[in-house]
């Protein structure tokens, strides 16, 4: 197997945990006296959730499904289907989905559209990450961590075939986006 390419520095674990308070304060402030349904989608934003569960003042639910998207190879695919279903209900809920980078928009775009029809009482999006030069579909962002550059990332939480998901600050890997 051919050694993994080199990942350099994009942000530091400082610039990520600025980002997520913000987040936090954000939605503790929008859901003031709610108790929203987290819904975060697996693998990767498991880092991003778990620190901003814990910077929020409101009580929160919190949930996670997997999607089928990038795989282990590194395009998107436009046929995304739920792997792993939600275990909560959705109806009559104020519903944040939690997604740690939103690219193409294929995944959150699909996922947003299968909740739609379950009838939340009020539907959110809060991403980490935004890479909108590669958008194929628009998707309304209600809470954005930073906008990057067209690189592909790994680190707090994000992988490239598995690999890098717990390195605390962000990495660019070359020639792979
Ligand atoms: P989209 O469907 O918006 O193209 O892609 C969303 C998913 O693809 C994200 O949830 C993430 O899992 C993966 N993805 C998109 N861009 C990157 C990237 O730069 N790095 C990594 N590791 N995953 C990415």
């Amino acid at each position: 197997m051919s050694a993994p390419p080199k990942p350099e520095i994009l942000l530091t674990k400082e610039e990520i945990e600025k980002q997520v308070a913000r987040l936090a304060q954000e939605i503790s402030r929008d859901y003031q006296g709610k108790y929203p349904l987290l819904l975060g989608i697996l693998k990767g934003s498991f880092v991003f959730m778990a620190d901003i569960i814990r910077l929020l003042e409101i009580p929160v639910e919190i949930d996670f499904v997997r999607l089928s998207s990038y795989g282990s190879s590194r395009v998107t695919s436009a046929k995304i289907k739920v792997v792993q279903g939600l275990h909560t209900p959705v109806k009559g809920r104020d519903v944040l989905v939690i997604e740690d980078i939103v690219d193409t928009g294929l995944t959150v775009g699909y996922f947003l559209d299968y909740l739609r029809k379950k009838r939340a009482s009020s539907l959110k999006l809060c991403t980490l990450f935004n890479k909108p030069s590669r958008r194929i579909i628009p998707v309304p962002i209600d809470y954005l961590g930073l906008t990057i550059p067209n690189r592909f990332v790994v680190g707090y939480g994000l992988d490239y075939n598995e690999r890098f998901r717990n390195l605390p600050d962000l990495y660019f890997v070359d020639g792979c986006s």
